[in-house]
């Protein structure tokens, strides 16, 4: 049986499409924000559901450590939607760490 939900993202469209951003966990993924996810990177807090959504070319711009960039670059083309445990609305003082911790657990 399919269910539908409303996008994670926007959370204004009903979709039937999910994707998993991480083990068991699955957020409801609009057609219009997939298509966002070609030219963005999507973070969503599994913590407050509050989304982030960044400019890849500027994401890989402001990297500096070479590995990681070039991990980015090589997703640059794929549709990337990751869960982060908790945002910056959460914990503004962990924010820091965790983003750098999503970007060492980049894997393509
Ligand atoms: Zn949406
Ligand atoms: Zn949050």
């Amino acid at each position: 049986m399919e269910t539908a939900g409303k996008c994670n993202i926007c959370k204004e469209v009903y979709t039937k499409r999910s994707v998993e951003v991480d083990e068991g966990e699955v957020v409801y993924v609009c057609e219009d924000c997939i298509e966002t996810a070609k030219d963005n990177f999507i973070w969503i807090c599994m913590c407050c559901g509050k989304t982030y959504i960044r400019p890849k070319g500027l994401v890989i711009a402001r990297i500096k450590d070479l590995e990681i960039k070039r991990a980015y670059m090589l997703c640059e083309d794929m549709q990337i939607i990751q869960g982060i445990d908790m945002c910056v609305a959460c914990s503004p003082e962990r924010i820091l760490d965790i983003m750098e911790a999503q970007y060492e657990a980049v894997e393509c």
